[in-house]
């Protein structure tokens, strides 16, 4: 086995050489000629005069020895359906998709809009897309008709892919109003509409527009469409950043690097082996559930869960229930799942044969300690967070186990990847931080490796002026996050570049603060945010979720455990990190990825207007923030 070290030099020191292994771990029509043109940074396209394509790399190259194996499984909770689709049912219904969606005019290069819960059409029209060179953008089908009109205005679809309804907790969410009046609200007018019916909730049809996904799968039940052979560079999807610190930013992503990218890291991260089932908690929607939903397991030929539900319902056991039931040896999730089960009891994890799953991933947001403590007591595998973004599409630091074991260590996301030359800069001075234990941002030194965005969707300039510096010749990329690397080369996220706080000159990532915060015994979540302030600049405020809120019975037991708080961060980080005021309430605003949305927060408390607030989870979270500060 080789060194991690070594494996990652080779990989920043011979970039071609390095990717050019990686590519043997797909199918390619015709081999690639030039692994990486940078001839014009930043934009790098990797495999240049490779020809391949993404849904035959995830189906048809393992018809010939898994095709009566398990590719997808659909279980829903809400409805309470299990479907499992063998390589060989996959392959048939992207087909009879793919057959569909021709149908409807569909040709390369052309949009498919995809808004839609989480059932297996959503994978099938998803590859179905890849077949035949369309480019999907998915839609997260929480979103109301305001954020879905705006998409379908920048994505132009000819076709939308929808669902009757979506159902969440046992209630119907109906789509199809949301959609017409999305449609309603665009400018661009999709040619057609392809609607799968649950009879959930009742549907009025546009005539010549609409069409029934049960009707047309019927009439192309035997169609055979084959994989369009397609540059590595062509645009295989365009997706939404989360908007979390503002307009939603659309990311695009090509073919060839993509999943020559995710090929990778389903052998050097997930260890994912053909034959076994991955399980991602995450929605189509995300970035996540792009790449360890439907591409990266189905690539490596593993079966694929795809789980439409709540992770308590019918009761916190059931994502556990799960791991059991299909064995799962792999399984991806995110820390604030965890934290809505951890105020479960460990109970329902112990209640269940986990001895099938080997490893959990978490990404998406800081894992605090008693969390990824927590998770790690209750199923005795290794946890194993990873940071990344929408726009890198696989993770930048994390911990390769498949290349060499190494313990991960809690608080820190893990190493730099291979291919990732991360870089630590003073956000000042602009120069690299190259000693152990300093702070600065984390950025990325170009050409990105492959598989992360090419572009800005149809905006190359907001690609460039958003996220590169430095001199020509030599430029980074930001990610916005602020970090610190130790002596080993593991790093720690600190926060978002906009959420350092600086307080009487000491530099503070809101991170750290929160990090303390939630080791007091009854602090379950926390958010932190630096408030302008005269005298000192900024200052920190925090709110609070408490485990146990039947301790704050009056204004006495609020102050006493306000204190408590106080006296564990002047404890950990002193008087510096100690927050003006910590607040309590029963929710945080979130986005509906699960991220908290710090900078309403910081400017609800400054009086400020609060932004972007389109994909915000539960507008009654921020009010509960405002009326405590009107309090
Ligand atoms: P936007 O870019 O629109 O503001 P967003 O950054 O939340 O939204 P995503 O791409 O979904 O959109 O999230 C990526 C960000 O999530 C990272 O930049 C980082 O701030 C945070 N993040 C992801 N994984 C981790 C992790 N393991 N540890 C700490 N932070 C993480
Ligand atoms: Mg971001």
């Amino acid at each position: 086995m080789t060194s991690y070290a070594e494996f990652y030099r080779r990989s920043i020191e011979q970039p071609d050489a390095f990717w050019a292994e990686q590519a043997k771990l797909i199918d390619w029509k015709t081999p690639a000629q030039t692994i990486c043109d940078y001839s014009h940074p930043p934009f790098a396209r990797w495999f240049v005069g490779g020809t391949t394509n993404l849904c035959h790399n995830a189906v048809d190259r393992h018809l010939k020895e898994r095709a009566d194996q398990s590719a997808l499984i659909y279980v829903s909770t809400e409805t309470d359906e299990e479907v499992i689709y063998t390589f060989r049912e996959l392959h048939a219904e992207v087909q009879r998709m793919a057959a569909s969606l021709l149908e409807l005019g569909v040709r390369k290069g052309d949009r498919v809009l995809i808004y839609m819960p989480m059932i297996a059409e959503a994978a099938f029209a998803m590859l179905a897309c890849a077949r035949i060179g369309a480019i999907h953008s998915v839609v997260f089908g929480g979103f109301a008709s305001g954020s879905l009109a705006s998409r379908i205005e920048d994505a132009e679809p000819r076709v939308v892919v929808s669902a009757d309804a979506g159902s969440r907790g046992g209630k119907v969410v109906a789509y199809k109003p949301l959609l017409d009046e999305a449609i309603r609200l665009s400018t661009h007018k999709p040619e057609s509409v392809l609607l799968v019916d649950r009879k959930l909730s009742a549907m009025n049809l546009v005539a010549g527009r609409d069409h029934l996904w049960g009707a047309m799968r019927q009439k192309h039940l035997q169609a055979e469409v084959p994989c369009e052979w397609l540059d590595a560079t062509h645009v295989s999807y365009t997706l939404y950043t989360s908007g979390t610190t503002g307009k939603p930013k659309g990311v695009q992503r090509d073919t060839g690097g993509y999943a020559v990218a995710l090929a990778a890291s389903m052998k050097h991260i997930f260890e994912g082996k053909p034959g076994e089932t991955y399980f991602s908690t995450s929605d189509i929607g995300w970035v996540v559930g792009h790449s360890y939903i439907v591409y990266g397991p189905l690539i490596a030929g593993m079966a694929t869960i795809m789980y439409e539900g709540l992770p308590t319902r019918p009761d916190a056991g059931i994502w556990w229930q799960l791991v059991e039931k299909y064995k799962v040896t792999r399984m991806f999730s995110a820390p604030t799942a965890v934290r809505v089960l951890k105020k479960q009891n460990l109970e329902f994890l112990k209640k269940y044969d986990l001895s099938s799953l080997k490893a959990l991933y978490l990404a998406g947001e800081p894992l605090d300690e008693p969390t990824a403590q927590w998770i790690s007591e209750g199923l005795g595998v290794p946890i194993i967070d990873n940071y990344w973004q929408t726009e890198t599409g696989w993770p930048i630091l994390t911990i390769a186990n498949g290349v060499e074991k190494k313990p991960s260590r809690f608080g820190s996301p893990g190493v730099a990847m291979y291919g990732y030359d991360v870089k630590l800069i003073d956000d000042i001075t602009g120069e690299e931080l190259k000693g152990p234990d300093q702070k600065g941002v984390v950025t990325i030194e170009g050409p990105l490796p492959p598989g992360c965005m090419q572009t800005v969707w149809r905006d190359d300039d907001r690609f460039v002026k958003t996220y590169w510096t430095g001199a020509a010749g030599k430029l980074r990329y930001n990610t916005f996050d602020w970090g610190i690397r130790d002596k080993d080369g593991y790093f720690f996220i600190l926060g978002r570049t906009d959420d350092v706080i600086n307080v009487a000159g000491h530099r503070l990532g809101t991170r750290e603060i929160e990090e303390s915060i939630s080791s007091h015994p009854n602090i379950a979540e926390v958010a932190v945010v630096g408030v302008a302030d005269q005298l000192k600049g900024q200052v920190a405020m925090a709110f609070a979720v408490v485990k146990d809120a039947s301790l704050l019975v009056d204004a006495a037991a609020h102050l006493k455990l306000e204190g408590e708080v106080m006296a564990v961060v002047d404890k950990s980080l002193g008087a510096v990190g100690r927050p003006a005021r910590v607040r309590f309430v029963t929710v945080l605003p979130k986005t509906r990825s699960g991220k908290l949305l710090r900078r309403a927060i910081q400017a609800v408390c400054e009086g400020r207007d609060a932004g972007d607030l389109t994909t915000m989870e539960d507008p009654a979270a921020l009010q509960q923030i405002k009326d405590l500060l009107a309090s």
